[in-house]
């Protein structure tokens, strides 16, 4: 039975890799950070890790989560309802809600099962969903599993919205979707006038601030933050596994009766194992850390702002952003990997993106800005993206 089983597959691993879309994982041999090394031994400086505030090796949660190791052990061998909540949870959860002005909030063992829970258990073929056609594919996925209406609006486009959210009347409850921060572009959810929306059409808002927790909002408490509407919508959807510390977990916070209900009925919570202790305890020390000062907040602004300039400057064609997520663009897939190719050479380690992952003729480069990256690190990126930039001719000057 597998022989022919086993052809089928190839066949499909042979047309990924000739559509060139076939995925190679590099080796890194060193704690993530600024600078990492690779297993060939090139030591490169990232900019393509989602380590926004540089706390993948902060010496502070590592000794947190050291500690916890051996006041709480190393595994919880339980879902959360049986046996698997420690005082750690509950803490984790408890500082959670109150870093984003929240009533309440439930962990989960990553984000992807935040949003794949959240909604099978709150809405039924009663209802609607509207959600962001650029949302994150946890998003995506954790409709699919509910029996909502399904609207989908163009990424960003509060006219498109409008025109969902009146068709979606004919529905007993309705509920916008969005992520905060949009991977590819960086560009930020305008979520002001989706709450403005969603008061006069009466729906209900989640956010998810995975790539905007920690970075957007001068403090870092992401997308209601920035537009100064703290508390204003029903869910936020997060995670631990990126500015956050970027080990793993991730959390639902907002309406205490929505967490409430979310215990008792939230599949990948009832069905899945708790986070370690470890990690709790680290989270908690995370967001102790992010209250106490505004340090790392304060230098990631500075580092995006510093970068983004300096390469508006020299000529790139950079997409507008209030993230730490740079859009380089070049339009040209293999220009793309081109460029990202002579950058590992140069030791600047980033991502090239084209087609699927973004619209055809859309090809760029990502860049991720962090704490902890400093003032040499950018301007040695800055230096190589205008020698490269010219070597291929984007930079005309
Ligand atoms: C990264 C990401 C997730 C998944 O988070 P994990 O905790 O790694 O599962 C979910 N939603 C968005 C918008 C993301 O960017």
């Amino acid at each position: 039975m597998y022989i022919n089983y086993q052809k089928h597959l190839v066949n499909i691993i042979n047309e990924i890799k000739e559509n060139g879309l076939y995925k190679n994982e590099r080796v890194i041999v060193s704690p993530q950070g600024a600078e990492i090394t690779l297993d060939s031994g090139q030591k490169v400086l990232n900019f393509c890790a989602n380590n926004y505030l540089g706390l993948s090796d902060n010496r502070q949660l590592i000794d947190a989560a050291k500690s916890a190791l051996d006041d709480h052990g190393y595994g919880m061998s339980s879902v959360r309802f049986i046996c698997g909540t420690t005082d750690l949870h509950k803490e984790l959860e408890k500082k959670i809600a109150k870093f984003f002005n929240t009533e309440d909030t439930i962990l989960y063992a990553a984000c992807f099962d935040a949003n794949g829970g959240v909604f099978e258990p709150l809405l039924t073929e009663e209802d609607a969903i509207i959600s962001d056609s650029l949302n994150h594919a946890s998003i995506i996925d954790g409709v699919r599993l509910c029996k909502a209406q399904r609207y989908r609006y163009e990424n960003a486009d509060m006219n498109d919205l409008e025109k969902q959210l009146k068709l979606a009347q004919a529905q007993r409850f309705r509920l916008i979707v969005t992520d905060g921060v949009f991977s590819m572009d960086g560009n930020v959810a305008p979520l002001k006038k989706i709450v403005e929306l969603a008061n006069i059409y009466n729906a209900m808002v989640m956010v998810d601030e995975s790539h905007s927790a920690g970075v957007v909002g001068e403090t870092g408490r992401g997308v209601t933050e920035l537009y100064n509407i703290p508390g204003q919508v029903e869910i936020i959807t997060g995670t631990l596994g990126k500015a956050f510390g970027g080990a793993i977990g991730g959390f639902t916070t907002g309406k205490k009766e929505i967490i409430e209900l979310l215990r008792q009925r939230s599949r990948p919570y009832l069905f899945s194992n708790s986070i370690p202790p470890l990690v709790a305890a680290a989270g908690i020390k995370m967001i102790e850390m992010m209250t106490e000062t505004n340090e790392l907040q304060d230098k990631l602004h500075a580092n995006s702002e510093y970068f983004i300039s300096r390469m508006t400057n020299l000529g790139f064609d950079i997409k507008p952003t209030k993230s730490a997520i740079c859009a380089v663009m070049l339009y040209d897939a293999k220009l793309s990997q081109d460029f990202a190719a002579k950058l590992l050479k140069e030791g600047i380690y980033v991502t090239g993106f084209y087609y699927p992952v973004v619209p055809k003729g859309q090809a760029r480069i990502r860049v991720q800005l962090s704490a902890a990256h400093e003032k040499e690190h950018l301007d040695k990126a800055i230096s190589s993206f205008e020698k490269i930039g010219r070597e291929l001719g984007i930079l005309k000057k």
